[in-house]
């Protein structure tokens, strides 16, 4: 079969051909669905989810859109927003009751956090750059000149965008009077807030950084809300590399992530986490992944750019770059710290004839087991 061929639901003397009707684009995204590997067995849940298959909320000058436990049921420890400001565009000043996670993906957005103990952080954020905005902390995101996309991850997957603590909503279910007496001036100077929220709206680009710092005190808070993941480097390994932003180095976060980076043939390696979710955001290339869950259940996925990929706490998995070009993914996590059980290095690290006694392996085998752990092997 060749790449363009229409691909047909056929291994060796299994299957027969699909004569429609049907989805070519669809089947051509997710080869191992249609044709699944001969070690795929039984049944899991869906484990992959495209933000192009997710409702979008077009406002003015912006855009949101949510994966969320509605969207992708097995995902209910962690629910993903990928949302566009232009220039300018505000994502109006709210907070929630979860916690919220973020990866810049273009341009510039500007994070203001107010924190309980009156702390003010002020930042611009560039690609590869990380917030952690702790549950019920009052923020709010702006689009500098070249606008900004980012991703969001909330530690629940029941969080919705569109029900999030508004404070145009707060002051417009308040009474007047109310209000009057908690700023110390009269029900009129409220005439004019408005009736509704504002959710993402246009204003102004804002002043430089400095000279909006420099009209309200310096107090950044003790803990960093925002990490510049883009100015620390990578873990490098043959096959790929690996940012880890966890407590160790972002002490303030209660989420925690991996930025893998795997070049063609390569693999972020057999592996699982003993703690956590993986809730996956693809940012470049084609991959797949297998995740095996007991008994003898086993499911391959395909993902790409936009794609969001979980794995449920505890369940083995691998990532493979299926494609030509560098894959790009986020791994987010449910705790504070990353950690992972590396298969080969469990083997390794085992008594060999305890090995030798449960798979039959041959010495090429035996002698290649590593005991350091490879994040991305090739
Ligand atoms: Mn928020
Ligand atoms: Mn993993």
């Amino acid at each position: 079969m060749t790449k363009d061929a229409t691909p047909q639901p056929v291994r060796s003397t299994k299957g027969a051909d699909d004569p429609g009707p049907r989805n070519v684009e669809l089947d051509l995204q997710n080869p191992d669905l249609l044709v699944p590997p001969e070690t795929d067995s039984g049944s899991l849940p869906n484990l992959k989810f495209p933000f192009s298959m997710a409702h979008n909320r077009l406002e003015d000058g912006g855009w949101a859109r949510e994966v969320t436990l509605r969207e992708f049921p097995v995902a209910k420890s962690m629910a993903g927003v990928n949302m566009r400001l232009g220039p300018g565009v505000v994502r109006e000043l709210h907070w929630h009751k979860e916690a919220e996670w973020a990866y810049i993906l273009q341009g510039t957005a500007r994070l203001t956090v107010v924190d309980p103990e009156g702390n003010l952080s002020i930042d611009d954020l560039t690609p590869g750059d990380i917030w952690l905005v702790p549950a019920g902390v009052p923020h709010s995101i702006q689009g500098m000149e070249e606008g900004t996309e980012f991703l969001l991850v909330f530690d629940d997957g029941k969080f919705s965008e569109n029900e999030t603590l508004l404070i145009t909503e707060y002051l417009a279910h308040t009474p007047p009077s109310v209000l009057a007496k908690n700023f110390g001036v009269t029900s009129d100077d409220f005439a004019d807030i408005p009736t509704a929220e504002k959710y993402i709206f246009r204003l102004p680009v804002p002043q430089p950084l400095d000279a909006v710092r420099r009209l309200l005190p310096n107090s950044p808070p003790p803990l960093s809300y925002v990490f510049h993941a883009a100015q620390i480097p990578a873990q490098k390994y043959m096959g790929g590399s690996v940012k880890t932003v966890d407590a160790h180095n972002f002490p303030v976060t209660t989420l925690s992530a991996l930025i893998i980076e795997i070049e063609p043939g390569g693999m972020r390696e057999m592996h699982w986490h003993p703690d956590a979710d993986e809730w996956q955001y693809y940012i470049e290339g084609e991959a797949r992944m297998t995740v095996f869950d007991a008994t003898s259940k086993a499911r391959t996925f395909n993902y790409r750019a936009g794609d969001v990929g979980f794995v449920p706490r505890t369940l083995g998995h691998y990532i493979e770059n299926t494609g030509t070009t560098p894959v790009k993914v986020i791994n987010v996590f449910n705790s504070r710290f990353c950690t992972d059980v590396s298969l080969n290095r469990w083997m390794a690290l085992t008594p060999p004839d305890l090995i030798r006694g449960h798979l039959n392996l041959n010495e090429t085998v035996m002698k290649a087991l590593r005991q350091t752990r490879q994040a991305v092997v090739r």
